[in-house]
Protein backbone atom coordinates (compact mmCIF):
# COMPACT_ATOMS: atom_id res chain seq x y z
CA UNK A 1 0.00 0.00 0.00
CA UNK A 2 1.70 3.46 -1.21
CA UNK A 3 0.62 6.69 -0.20
CA UNK A 4 -0.20 8.89 -3.34
CA UNK A 5 -0.28 12.35 -3.92
CA UNK A 6 -1.86 13.29 -7.58
CA UNK A 7 -1.98 16.71 -8.97
CA UNK A 8 -4.87 17.47 -10.77
CA UNK A 9 -8.79 18.67 -11.80
CA UNK A 10 -11.87 17.55 -10.36
CA UNK A 11 -14.80 18.76 -12.20
CA UNK A 12 -18.54 18.19 -11.76
CA UNK A 13 -19.69 15.29 -14.78
CA UNK A 14 -22.95 15.87 -16.23
CA UNK A 15 -23.52 12.96 -18.04
CA UNK A 16 -26.56 12.15 -20.71
CA UNK A 17 -27.06 8.47 -21.62
CA UNK A 18 -28.54 8.21 -24.59
CA UNK A 19 -29.92 6.19 -27.11
CA UNK A 20 -27.53 6.93 -30.52
CA UNK A 21 -25.51 10.14 -30.74
CA UNK A 22 -27.39 13.35 -32.05
CA UNK A 23 -27.23 14.96 -34.96
CA UNK A 24 -26.43 18.44 -35.52
CA UNK A 25 -29.34 20.61 -34.34
CA UNK A 26 -31.69 17.84 -33.06
CA UNK A 27 -34.23 16.67 -30.55
CA UNK A 28 -33.65 14.23 -29.00
CA UNK A 29 -34.70 12.80 -24.48
CA UNK A 30 -31.85 11.58 -23.00
CA UNK A 31 -32.13 8.17 -21.45
CA UNK A 32 -30.98 8.90 -18.12
CA UNK A 33 -29.08 11.82 -16.73
CA UNK A 34 -26.35 11.90 -13.52
CA UNK A 35 -24.15 14.16 -12.22
CA UNK A 36 -20.84 12.74 -10.59
CA UNK A 37 -17.67 14.04 -10.06
CA UNK A 38 -15.07 13.92 -13.02
CA UNK A 39 -11.23 14.97 -14.02
CA UNK A 40 -8.18 12.54 -14.65
CA UNK A 41 -5.83 13.08 -11.19
CA UNK A 42 -9.10 12.78 -9.35
CA UNK A 43 -10.38 9.68 -11.55
CA UNK A 44 -7.30 7.70 -11.30
CA UNK A 45 -7.08 8.46 -7.41
CA UNK A 46 -10.60 6.70 -7.00
CA UNK A 47 -8.89 3.95 -8.71
CA UNK A 48 -6.05 4.08 -6.52
CA UNK A 49 -8.00 4.17 -3.82
CA UNK A 50 -10.04 1.18 -4.15
CA UNK A 51 -6.56 -0.82 -4.81
CA UNK A 52 -5.42 -0.08 -1.12
CA UNK A 53 -3.51 3.08 -1.60
CA UNK A 54 -3.47 6.16 0.85
CA UNK A 55 -4.50 8.67 -1.92
CA UNK A 56 -4.14 12.60 -1.41
CA UNK A 57 -5.52 15.20 -4.31
CA UNK A 58 -4.14 18.48 -4.74
CA UNK A 59 -5.90 21.13 -6.90
CA UNK A 60 -8.11 23.86 -6.89
CA UNK A 61 -11.79 23.52 -4.76
CA UNK A 62 -14.01 26.69 -5.30
CA UNK A 63 -16.44 27.12 -2.83
CA UNK A 64 -19.77 26.80 -4.59
CA UNK A 65 -22.59 24.79 -4.58
CA UNK A 66 -21.06 22.13 -7.49
CA UNK A 67 -17.95 21.63 -5.13
CA UNK A 68 -20.19 19.89 -2.51
CA UNK A 69 -20.91 16.82 -5.07
CA UNK A 70 -17.15 16.79 -6.07
CA UNK A 71 -16.08 16.73 -2.01
CA UNK A 72 -18.93 14.54 -0.73
CA UNK A 73 -17.55 12.20 -3.78
CA UNK A 74 -13.95 12.69 -2.72
CA UNK A 75 -14.82 11.61 0.95
CA UNK A 76 -16.53 8.85 -0.25
CA UNK A 77 -13.44 7.51 -1.36
CA UNK A 78 -11.46 8.28 1.12
CA UNK A 79 -8.98 11.04 -1.07
CA UNK A 80 -7.69 13.51 0.93
CA UNK A 81 -7.97 16.90 -0.12
CA UNK A 82 -6.58 19.23 2.90
CA UNK A 83 -3.75 19.89 0.01
CA UNK A 84 -5.96 21.44 -2.20
CA UNK A 85 -6.41 25.43 -2.95
CA UNK A 86 -9.39 26.57 -1.45
CA UNK A 87 -10.96 29.76 -3.26
CA UNK A 88 -14.60 31.53 -2.69
CA UNK A 89 -15.09 33.08 -6.38
CA UNK A 90 -14.86 31.34 -9.60
CA UNK A 91 -16.80 27.83 -10.81
CA UNK A 92 -15.92 24.44 -10.96
CA UNK A 93 -14.41 22.88 -13.76
CA UNK A 94 -17.68 21.52 -15.49
CA UNK A 95 -17.97 18.37 -18.23
CA UNK A 96 -21.48 18.14 -20.18
CA UNK A 97 -20.97 14.42 -20.98
CA UNK A 98 -23.19 12.27 -23.63
CA UNK A 99 -22.76 8.85 -23.88
CA UNK A 100 -23.99 6.80 -26.06
CA UNK A 101 -25.35 3.65 -25.13
CA UNK A 102 -24.91 1.97 -28.35
CA UNK A 103 -21.05 2.41 -28.72
CA UNK A 104 -20.11 3.45 -25.38
CA UNK A 105 -18.44 6.70 -26.76
CA UNK A 106 -18.27 9.37 -24.87
CA UNK A 107 -18.43 13.15 -26.51
CA UNK A 108 -17.56 16.51 -24.10
CA UNK A 109 -17.84 19.71 -23.67
CA UNK A 110 -16.63 21.53 -20.90
CA UNK A 111 -16.62 24.52 -19.17
CA UNK A 112 -14.31 26.42 -16.44
CA UNK A 113 -13.63 29.28 -15.05
CA UNK A 114 -10.85 28.33 -12.40
CA UNK A 115 -7.44 28.69 -12.16
CA UNK A 116 -4.48 26.04 -12.53
CA UNK A 117 -3.13 24.79 -9.20
CA UNK A 118 0.48 26.95 -9.07
CA UNK A 119 4.07 25.61 -8.14
CA UNK A 120 3.87 28.11 -4.97
CA UNK A 121 0.72 26.02 -3.94
CA UNK A 122 2.74 22.50 -4.41
CA UNK A 123 5.46 24.16 -2.99
CA UNK A 124 3.62 24.02 0.29
CA UNK A 125 3.25 20.24 0.27
CA UNK A 126 5.22 18.37 2.52
CA UNK A 127 6.57 15.72 -0.17
CA UNK A 128 8.30 13.55 2.38
CA UNK A 129 4.91 11.84 3.18
CA UNK A 130 4.32 10.22 -0.20
CA UNK A 131 5.98 7.24 -1.89
CA UNK A 132 4.29 8.26 -5.63
CA UNK A 133 3.19 11.76 -7.43
CA UNK A 134 0.97 11.82 -10.16
CA UNK A 135 0.52 14.85 -12.71
CA UNK A 136 -2.07 15.58 -15.23
CA UNK A 137 -0.02 17.33 -18.65
CA UNK A 138 -1.47 20.72 -18.02
CA UNK A 139 -0.32 24.14 -17.05
CA UNK A 140 2.77 23.46 -18.61
CA UNK A 141 4.97 26.00 -17.01
CA UNK A 142 3.64 25.27 -13.26
CA UNK A 143 4.08 21.70 -14.07
CA UNK A 144 7.59 21.93 -15.49
CA UNK A 145 8.42 23.62 -12.13
CA UNK A 146 7.03 21.01 -9.99
CA UNK A 147 8.80 18.47 -11.94
CA UNK A 148 12.54 20.22 -11.54
CA UNK A 149 11.69 20.51 -7.65
CA UNK A 150 11.00 17.14 -7.38
CA UNK A 151 14.16 16.32 -9.52
CA UNK A 152 15.99 18.21 -7.07
CA UNK A 153 14.69 18.42 -3.91
CA UNK A 154 13.12 14.54 -3.93
CA UNK A 155 14.77 12.68 -6.92
CA UNK A 156 13.29 9.31 -5.25
CA UNK A 157 10.34 9.69 -4.98
CA UNK A 158 8.85 8.15 -8.54
CA UNK A 159 6.70 10.45 -10.18
CA UNK A 160 4.45 9.86 -13.47
CA UNK A 161 2.95 12.29 -15.63
CA UNK A 162 0.11 11.99 -18.20
CA UNK A 163 0.06 13.24 -21.77
CA UNK A 164 -3.62 13.68 -22.65
CA UNK A 165 -4.08 16.60 -24.41
CA UNK A 166 -1.12 18.48 -27.23
CA UNK A 167 -0.77 21.32 -25.61
CA UNK A 168 1.75 24.08 -26.47
CA UNK A 169 4.94 22.75 -25.16
CA UNK A 170 4.30 19.76 -23.45
CA UNK A 171 7.02 18.36 -24.95
CA UNK A 172 9.46 20.40 -22.46
CA UNK A 173 8.00 18.26 -19.72
CA UNK A 174 9.28 14.55 -21.54
CA UNK A 175 12.24 14.54 -19.48
CA UNK A 176 11.32 15.03 -16.29
CA UNK A 177 9.15 12.54 -14.65
CA UNK A 178 9.57 8.87 -14.20
CA UNK A 179 7.06 7.46 -16.35
CA UNK A 180 4.68 8.91 -19.47
CA UNK A 181 1.15 8.07 -19.66
CA UNK A 182 0.43 8.89 -23.16
CA UNK A 183 -2.95 8.97 -24.31
CA UNK A 184 -4.27 8.00 -28.44
CA UNK A 185 -5.79 11.44 -28.65
CA UNK A 186 -2.35 13.19 -28.03
CA UNK A 187 -0.33 10.36 -30.55
CA UNK A 188 -2.72 10.88 -33.33
CA UNK A 189 -2.67 14.91 -32.50
CA UNK A 190 0.81 15.28 -33.01
CA UNK A 191 0.65 12.54 -36.47
CA UNK A 192 1.97 9.74 -34.96
CA UNK A 193 -0.11 6.66 -36.80
CA UNK A 194 0.42 3.88 -33.83
CA UNK A 195 1.86 3.74 -30.53
CA UNK A 196 4.85 2.28 -31.27
CA UNK A 197 6.03 5.31 -33.47
CA UNK A 198 5.10 7.52 -30.24
CA UNK A 199 6.91 5.33 -27.96
CA UNK A 200 10.02 5.04 -30.00
CA UNK A 201 10.82 9.21 -30.90
CA UNK A 202 10.94 9.74 -27.43
CA UNK A 203 14.32 10.37 -26.60
CA UNK A 204 15.17 9.42 -23.00
CA UNK A 205 15.59 6.59 -21.01
CA UNK A 206 12.37 7.01 -18.97
CA UNK A 207 9.21 4.28 -19.01
CA UNK A 208 6.20 5.32 -21.02
CA UNK A 209 3.08 3.69 -22.04
CA UNK A 210 0.59 4.67 -24.49
CA UNK A 211 -3.18 3.60 -24.04
CA UNK A 212 -4.88 3.06 -28.05
CA UNK A 213 -8.71 1.74 -26.84
CA UNK A 214 -9.86 -1.76 -28.40
CA UNK A 215 -6.30 -2.32 -29.66
CA UNK A 216 -4.84 -2.64 -25.85
CA UNK A 217 -1.98 -0.41 -24.88
CA UNK A 218 2.30 -0.20 -26.00
CA UNK A 219 4.91 0.54 -23.60
CA UNK A 220 8.86 1.22 -23.54
CA UNK A 221 11.58 0.54 -21.10
CA UNK A 222 14.73 2.32 -20.03
CA UNK A 223 16.38 -0.06 -22.82
CA UNK A 224 14.15 1.13 -25.05
CA UNK A 225 12.11 -2.35 -25.38
CA UNK A 226 8.96 -2.22 -26.28
CA UNK A 227 5.88 -4.28 -24.63
CA UNK A 228 2.27 -4.73 -26.18
CA UNK A 229 -0.38 -5.78 -24.32
CA UNK A 230 -4.13 -6.94 -26.05
CA UNK A 231 -7.21 -5.34 -24.31
CA UNK A 232 -10.22 -7.07 -22.62
CA UNK A 233 -13.32 -5.68 -23.49
CA UNK A 234 -16.06 -6.90 -21.21
CA UNK A 235 -19.06 -8.45 -22.77
CA UNK A 236 -21.08 -5.55 -23.31
CA UNK A 237 -19.38 -2.42 -23.85
CA UNK A 238 -20.65 0.43 -21.07
CA UNK A 239 -19.37 3.40 -20.22
CA UNK A 240 -16.08 3.87 -21.49
CA UNK A 241 -15.68 7.11 -19.81
CA UNK A 242 -12.76 7.40 -17.35
CA UNK A 243 -10.89 3.86 -19.43
CA UNK A 244 -7.97 5.77 -19.52
CA UNK A 245 -7.89 7.02 -16.17
CA UNK A 246 -8.39 3.65 -15.16
CA UNK A 247 -5.84 2.19 -17.09
CA UNK A 248 -3.09 4.89 -15.87
CA UNK A 249 -4.39 3.94 -12.17
CA UNK A 250 -3.79 0.31 -12.68
CA UNK A 251 -0.50 1.09 -14.41
CA UNK A 252 0.98 3.04 -11.27
CA UNK A 253 -0.86 0.05 -9.07
CA UNK A 254 1.79 -2.14 -10.77
CA UNK A 255 5.14 -0.20 -11.10
CA UNK A 256 4.57 1.23 -7.20
CA UNK A 257 4.57 -2.68 -6.20
CA UNK A 258 7.94 -2.74 -8.18
CA UNK A 259 6.06 -5.19 -11.21
CA UNK A 260 7.14 -5.61 -13.88
CA UNK A 261 6.37 -3.71 -17.43
CA UNK A 262 4.30 -6.28 -19.17
CA UNK A 263 2.98 -7.52 -15.95
CA UNK A 264 1.96 -3.58 -15.03
CA UNK A 265 0.81 -2.97 -19.03
CA UNK A 266 -1.10 -6.17 -18.95
CA UNK A 267 -2.68 -5.66 -15.64
CA UNK A 268 -3.92 -1.61 -16.81
CA UNK A 269 -5.49 -3.13 -19.49
CA UNK A 270 -7.18 -5.91 -18.25
CA UNK A 271 -8.46 -3.53 -15.32
CA UNK A 272 -9.40 -0.70 -17.96
CA UNK A 273 -10.96 -3.20 -20.08
CA UNK A 274 -13.38 -4.42 -17.34
CA UNK A 275 -13.89 -0.85 -16.63
CA UNK A 276 -15.46 -0.19 -20.20
CA UNK A 277 -18.26 -2.83 -18.84
CA UNK A 278 -19.73 -0.91 -16.01
CA UNK A 279 -21.13 3.06 -15.25
CA UNK A 280 -18.33 5.02 -13.49
CA UNK A 281 -15.99 3.62 -11.10
CA UNK A 282 -18.21 2.58 -7.97
CA UNK A 283 -16.71 -1.17 -6.66
CA UNK A 284 -14.49 -1.32 -9.73
CA UNK A 285 -11.66 -3.42 -7.68
CA UNK A 286 -14.36 -5.07 -6.12
CA UNK A 287 -15.98 -6.78 -9.25
CA UNK A 288 -12.73 -6.97 -11.10
CA UNK A 289 -11.53 -9.58 -8.40
CA UNK A 290 -15.15 -11.44 -8.60
P1 LIG B 1 -9.21 7.14 -23.01
O1 LIG B 1 -10.16 6.83 -21.89
O2 LIG B 1 -8.17 8.14 -22.60
O3 LIG B 1 -9.89 7.47 -24.31
P2 LIG B 1 -8.41 4.60 -24.26
O4 LIG B 1 -9.64 4.59 -25.09
O5 LIG B 1 -7.09 4.52 -24.99
O6 LIG B 1 -8.34 5.81 -23.22
O7 LIG B 1 -8.51 3.34 -23.27
C1 LIG B 1 -7.56 3.07 -22.28
C2 LIG B 1 -7.49 1.57 -22.10
O8 LIG B 1 -8.80 1.09 -21.79
C3 LIG B 1 -7.05 0.82 -23.36
O9 LIG B 1 -5.64 0.65 -23.38
C4 LIG B 1 -7.78 -0.50 -23.20
O10 LIG B 1 -7.01 -1.38 -22.42
C5 LIG B 1 -9.05 -0.14 -22.45
N1 LIG B 1 -10.17 0.04 -23.39
C6 LIG B 1 -10.65 1.20 -23.91
N2 LIG B 1 -11.67 0.96 -24.77
C7 LIG B 1 -11.85 -0.38 -24.77
C8 LIG B 1 -12.74 -1.27 -25.44
N3 LIG B 1 -13.67 -0.81 -26.29
N4 LIG B 1 -12.63 -2.59 -25.19
C9 LIG B 1 -11.70 -3.06 -24.32
N5 LIG B 1 -10.82 -2.30 -23.66
C10 LIG B 1 -10.88 -0.97 -23.89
Amino acid sequence: MAKILAIGIATLDIINTVESYPDEDSEQRALSQHQTRGGNATNTLTVLSQLGHHCTWAGVLIDEPDSQVIQHDLRSHHIDFTACKRLAHGKMPTSYITLNQQTGSRTIVHHRDCPEFSFEDFSKIDLTKFDWVHFEGRNVAETQLMLLHLKKYHPQLPCSLEIEKPRPDIELLFELPTVLLFSQHYAQARGFADAISLLSSLNSTIIASCAWGKLGAWAINQHQEVFHSPAFPPEQIIDTLGAGDTFNAGLIHSLVNNSELQFALTYACRFAGHKCGQVGFNHLFQTFEA
